[in-house]
């Protein structure tokens, strides 16, 4: 599997160290210790993607989840055909 080093796939978003919102990204923070940030929190503190900065959190989508998205998808389709 290939691994650019700026994403990792996650069971359950872990929320923010610095402020408990739903986190975006494990990083390394201005502090020097790596936190799981949110977007607010990755952006003050500087944080970045890549290896040994940061990795963005990827929820892993459970099958019954993705194919509810590719229904939703199929019918947000609908509407402009029959415009
Ligand atoms: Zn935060």
């Amino acid at each position: 599997m290939p691994n650019d080093h700026t994403s990792v796939v996650v069971a359950v978003i872990p929320p923010c160290d610095l402020c408990g919102e739903p986190a975006i990204a494990d990083a390394a923070t201005s502090l020097g210790p790596w936190a799981y940030v949110c977007a607010d929190h990755f952006r003050s503190q500087g944080c970045a993607l890549g290896l040994g900065r940061g990795q963005e959190l990827k929820l892993a989508v459970p099958r019954e989840t993705r194919e509810e998205h590719e229904f939703n998808e199929g019918w947000d389709h609908d509407p402009a055909d029959h415009r």
